[in-house]
């Protein structure tokens, strides 16, 4: 089967990572979690001060961009330079920055030149809000995912309480709600479905369902002649 390259995005908290990664491993492709870049620059930011008192320091941050090192482990994990921040990256502080900070254009320049420099070779499935239609504007298959907000958060909220996490649910749905809000209507790259995207809508899929599904779009432009 010929390799492709497969852009995978959608709303926040909608199981993007967990299908693409999925997908990727059944392919033998690589996978990419662009989320996660923009998460790292923003634990960054956290770390050296540059947002306090609920002000993000943007011409510091913007003029810090060449030290800061984005990259993943061959086994998946996420490096701010060579230190691993899954964990980090994933709280609720970096949650309710990163939408911020991903939508400053010098920002997104230096993950989106990363982000084609890592996909150049095809065989790759990226998530983000973007790869459809400017990291990789011609990738073969874009899949453009949503489901209902409640849903999303209760997702959300399931796995920030498994890891013993205190949140507020009502907190985590306006969470939802404000990404989907600034991701959409942000000046640089806002999160559009592509034209040529296909939707899954998995607000009552299961994973197995999403992955079946996923495949059946794999294959049909696959097999589908150039
Ligand atoms: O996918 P995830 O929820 O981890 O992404 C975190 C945030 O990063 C999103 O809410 C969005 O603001 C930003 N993002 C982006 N472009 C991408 C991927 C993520 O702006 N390609």
């Amino acid at each position: 089967m010929k390799r492709i390259t497969i852009a995978i995005d959608g709303f926040s908290s909608c199981g993007k990572s967990t299908m693409a990664k999925r997908l990727a491993k059944e392919l033998g492709y690589i996978y990419v979690d662009t989320g996660a870049m923009y998460r790292t620059v923003t634990v960054f930011a956290l770390r050296n001060q540059l947002i306090a008192d609920n002000q993000l320091d943007i011409n510091t941050l913007i003029a810090l961009l060449p030290q800061i090192e984005v990259g993943f482990t061959p086994d998946g994990g996420v490096l701010l330079g060579s230190e691993r921040v899954d964990e980090e990256i994933r709280s609720v502080e970096v949650s309710n920055w990163v939408s911020k900070i991903s939508s400053i254009k010098e920002v997104r320049q230096k993950m989106v030149d990363l982000q084609r420099a890592m996909g150049k070779d095809k065989g790759v499935v990226m998530d983000g809000r973007d790869i459809g239609t400017v990291v990789f504007p011609d990738a073969e298959l874009k899949v453009f995912v949503t489901a209902d907000a409640k849903v999303r958060a209760q997702r959300r909220y399931d796995e920030w309480t498994t890891k013993g996490m205190q949140v507020n649910f009502d907190e985590v749905l306006q969470n939802v709600i404000d990404r989907d809000y600034q991701d959409q209507n942000r000046t640089e790259s806002p999160l559009r479905q592509a034209t040529d995207a296909v939707v899954l809508d998995n607000s009552y899929m299961t994973r197995d369902e999403q992955q079946v599904w996923l495949m059946k779009q794999v294959e049909k432009v696959c097999c589908t002649p150039i």
